[in-house]
């Protein structure tokens, strides 16, 4: 059971802009959006965490809401793409422990460099591909 303010908005106990909502997913807006727009699709069941402890039914439930959202939220803000992305744990930045996938209106120049990159060196490339590989066995 992970019990947070996002419990809360499924149960109406807290408000929220109600975006989207089906027999398994709630998409409201961030209450503190990096653009306005910026919209938070959860799945209603309040068991889980993250991406590593969701279930693939919850997970599908979920993705199949952004891609139902994401066209409408970029043409509603104007924005001229989008960003999707999830956070999963706290050193990713997660502060919310319930699953919760972020679409994200974006505008050119609007200045945000969510990531930046570094070239792999020497074997690095095979050895991480060798570690993954295993990892999936
Ligand atoms: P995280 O950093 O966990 O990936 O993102 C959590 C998001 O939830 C943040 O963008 C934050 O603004 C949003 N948030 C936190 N509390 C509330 C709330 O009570 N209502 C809404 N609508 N959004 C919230």
């Amino acid at each position: 059971m992970s019990e947070t303010v996002f419990s809360k908005i499924i149960r109406g106990e807290l408000p929220a802009n109600i975006v989207y909502e089906d027999d398994k997913v709630l998409a409201f807006l961030d209450i503190n959006p990096v653009n306005p727009g910026h919209t938070l699709v959860i799945p209603k069941n309040t068991e889980t965490r993250n991406i590593f402890d969701i279930s693939a039914e919850d997970w599908l439930a979920m993705t199949k809401a952004v891609h139902h959202l994401a066209a409408s939220i970029e043409k509603a803000t104007g924005a001229d793409g989008v960003n999707i992305m999830m956070n999963n744990r706290e050193s990713a930045g997660q502060v919310v422990d319930h699953p919760h996938i972020h679409i994200i209106p974006r505008f050119k120049n609007d200045g945000l460099k969510p990531w930046h990159h570094a070239a792999y060196k020497d074997d690095e490339a095979a050895d991480m591909l060798r570690k993954i590989r295993e990892a999936l066995q």
